[in-house]
């Protein structure tokens, strides 16, 4: 028996390192020069590799019941035992799980090394799949035959070979695979066409951004950079923020919270500025003094409606029109191979037995914080379960 797989991402190097007993020939194809290229980049280098919370609410599909379906498959709640399969050490930062190493190169060297040395697995670097033609059993690939095919050539925002959707899902089309019909770029900063907070770029605090018309909300940490604001709150809220959004700079204390608070410390010669440290990055401080117009030192001489002006700029700060999203800068796609055509059980094609999928190139993406990873790895395991029964 011999199975390709085809790209060399973390979906492919995991389902070709979870196939280590398959008795017969697995190939890896890959078309850079490297494998994992794009996960040498993940997590700002330091990869995220899984969460604490972590359900099907936490992915994004046109088809939520399939989602729901996939997920009842036990290694969803058994991840941690497939991160210590693939021997990926890990620690923890809150809820997400990054790299015990921190190094996502080193990682992705690590796991060459284990390709390199599995005895029934080829690697094909600098090798660009063209064209699958399916037969009657079977699949033809540059004039060899397999028996079975993975097809793990990832979403829209590839390293060095983009495209329009129809170029990058151009393999799942010619074998009879729909893709949705909305593909657009998720999990992305938000870029500022103005740049009002360029002067704090490097400041991460924890912040609220709030959609104002569908009052949709998310609270995470926040970065600020040179072009917007990124971090899991905001490349969380990109995957559904319109064009009206509000952010918030305290999350400790509600607004009522911080206005009561404020007037109990109005006495004496309380400093405003000691007082906005405990709640805000002491170097935003005097931005918020500015935009509220406030230019007493001490809290009792502030009047009522520059603390007014004060609770606006903090809580209800406008976020300026934003440059639209793009794939370069996009952490992962919304939308890809129509899920309704891949059985939940095994993820095998509904159209061509013997065709497998795994990891981004499914419309089934997760959110910021490792959720991706685990995607492409428990994806990978459910198809290499099925290829070892075969
Ligand atoms: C900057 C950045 C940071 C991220 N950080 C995180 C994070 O910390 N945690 C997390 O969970 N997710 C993160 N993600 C998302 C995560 O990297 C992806 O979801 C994940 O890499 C998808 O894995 P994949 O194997 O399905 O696809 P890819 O990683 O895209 O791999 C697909 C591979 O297939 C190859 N290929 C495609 N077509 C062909 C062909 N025809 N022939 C041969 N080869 C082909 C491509 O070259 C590519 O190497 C991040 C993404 C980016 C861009």
């Amino acid at each position: 028996m011999k199975i390709a797989i085809i790209g060399a991402g973390p979906a492919g190097i995991y389902t070709a390192l979870l196939l280590e007993d398959f008795e017969g020939e697995v190939h890896l194809y890959e078309q850079n020069k490297d494998i994992g290229e794009k996960l040498k980049t993940t997590g700002g280098g330091r990869m995220n590799v899984t969460n604490k919370v972590f359900s099907e609410t936490e992915f994004n599909s046109e088809d939520e019941k399939w989602v729901q379906t996939l997920f009842k498959n036990p290694h969803f709640e058994n991840r941690y035992h497939l991160l210590e399969k693939l021997g990926i050490e890990y620690q923890w930062e809150k809820n997400r799980a990054i790299l015990q190493s921190q190094d996502a190169v080193a990682e992705v060297d690590r796991l060459k090394s284990k390709v390199l040395e599995q005895d029934n697995l080829t690697l094909h670097l600098n090798t660009k799949i063209e064209s699958i033609e399916s037969q009657d059993a079977g699949f033809t690939i540059n004039g060899e035959s397999y028996d079975r095919v993975v097809l793990t050539t990832g979403g829209m925002y590839r390293m060095k070979d983009m495209g329009d959707s129809d170029y990058i899902y151009r393999l799942p089309q010619s074998l009879e695979h729909s893709i949705t019909d909305q593909i657009s770029p998720s999990l992305c900063p938000l870029i500022f066409l103005d740049k009002p907070l360029r002067a704090f770029a490097g400041i991460s605090f924890v912040g609220r951004l709030t959609d104002t018309t569908n009052k949709k909300s998310v609270i995470d940490d926040l970065l600020i950079t040179h072009f917007g604001i990124s971090g899991p709150a905001a490349l969380d809220f990109s995957s559904f923020a319109g064009e009206k959004i509000e952010l918030s700079f305290v999350t400790s204390v509600t607004e009522k919270e911080f206005i009561h608070q404020f007037n109990e410390s109005r006495n004496g010669k309380n400093s405003i500025r000691q007082f906005l440290k405990e709640f805000i990055p002491k170097r935003l401080v005097d931005y918020h003094l500015d935009r509220a117009e406030i230019d007493q030192d001490f809290m009792a001489d502030v009047p009522k409606a520059k603390l007014q002006n004060l609770v606006k700029s903090l809580y209800h700060y406008p976020i300026p029109p934003r440059q639209k999203n793009v794939y370069p800068g996009s952490w992962t796609t919304n939308g890809g191979v129509k899920v309704e055509d891949i059985e939940t059980k095994n993820l095998e094609s509904k159209k061509h037995p013997g065709l497998y999928f795994a990891g981004e190139v499914i419309d089934c993406s997760g959110l910021c914080g490792g959720y991706n990873i685990s995607f492409a790895m428990i994806s990978a395991q459910i198809v290499a379960d099925d290829l070892c029964l075969r």
